[in-house]
């Protein structure tokens, strides 16, 4: 069977089996005995998804440390996705991480990003797309699971496939009945009720769409689905001052061409997450509210406009939006 599905000629003396999701009986049809741990390219897989789950974070854990002494990349986002959690995205077409350790990536991730900064968005803040006020940083479950069920509906279209025979007997291959109904699917194979919960949503992939496409779409509906049960739509910013044409304002912040740093420092005040002596003293983490380098009260626009070189960049930036609406600078406050 294993032949057959893989197409390749085992070397029993070479090969290690790893009973996982309830299988304890040892492999002995190929002369090939059971391990409760094999190690691959380095990563030690265990028996059950609790334990792979370790794996999985002990692994990328390891790497944070060592990657982040290194100087920040140019972009910060694009660096978690590539390098921070290319194991996970590798990882995820054959086994789900399980929700704690998902938990425990995704506080590592915000930590590399986040760094020491005292104030910041939630996570939930920082998956949105960009136009929407977020960096676009991966929900690492909607993305698991979109590569695996992207690779289990892959496999099941193939008509020679165990996973095929498999899914066939489930009745989960082709257009999966709406509403999902998982009762009679083995409780210890969760990644499959999974995929038969959320599949029933999902359009069927036509002759014309790619498998990039497919994924594409598929983690969009995943995180419209976990937003939407979330109710975490809206920015707390966007509460705050609810008049405000936020599209506008995000789409411009990534349109205008700025350079990164400018982009984040823009991106914090927007978010109001500048640590001003202001914002410190009500957390009790200073006693003044005075600017150390004026001794004017250091808020937000302060820091923006009034002190060092904020009034040279001021009086610029003013120029340039007097010159853009053809009206005067001292019109423009
Ligand atoms: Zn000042």
């Amino acid at each position: 069977m294993v032949r057959k599905a893989t197409a390749v000629n085992l070397n029993s003396q070479n090969s290690k089996a790893l009973p996982f999701a309830g299988w304890s009986q040892p492999a002995t049809a190929l002369g090939i005995e059971s391990h409760d741990h094999v190690t691959i390219f380095g990563i030690t897989y265990g028996t059950g998804e609790r334990q792979l789950g370790r794996c999985l974070t002990v692994g990328t854990c390891t790497g944070t440390k060592s990657l982040c002494s290194n100087p920040l990349p140019r972009t910060i986002i694009q660096y978690v996705h590539l390098c921070l959690l290319s194991k996970i995205w590798y990882l995820a077409q054959i086994l789900p991480p399980t929700k704690e350790h998902v938990q425990q990536l995704t506080t590592v991730c915000t930590w590399f990003i986040w760094q020491d900064a005292i104030f910041c968005v939630p996570v939930s803040t920082l998956q949105l797309s960009k136009e929407q006020g977020g960096w676009a940083l991966m929900n690492i479950v909607g993305k698991c699971k979109t590569f695996l069920y992207a690779r289990l509906w892959s496999l099941c279209t193939k008509n020679s496939s165990i996973t095929t025979t498999i899914m066939r007997k489930w009745n989960l291959t082709g257009p999966i009945a709406n509403p999902p109904n998982v009762h009679s699917l083995p409780t210890g194979i969760s990644y499959i009720r999974h995929y038969a919960l959320d599949m029933p949503y999902v359009a069927p992939s036509g002759p014309q769409e790619t498998m990039q496409k497919f994924k594409n779409r598929l983690y969009g509906l995943l995180l419209t689905m976990a937003t939407t049960c979330n109710c975490t739509g809206e920015l707390w910013i966007a509460r705050k001052y609810p008049g405000m044409a936020w599209q506008r304002v995000w789409t411009n912040v990534h349109t205008i061409g700025l350079s990164d740093p400018i982009k984040s420092t823009c991106y914090a005040a927007i978010h109001e997450i500048i640590p001003t002596n202001e914002r410190l003293v009500a957390i009790h983490l200073t006693t003044t509210t005075s600017c150390v380098r004026c001794g004017a009260t250091d808020k937000q626009l302060h820091r923006l406009i009034a002190c060092e070189e904020g009034p040279v960049i001021w009086t610029w930036t003013k120029t340039r939006i007097a010159a853009i609406l053809r009206l005067y600078p001292k019109h423009i406050d």
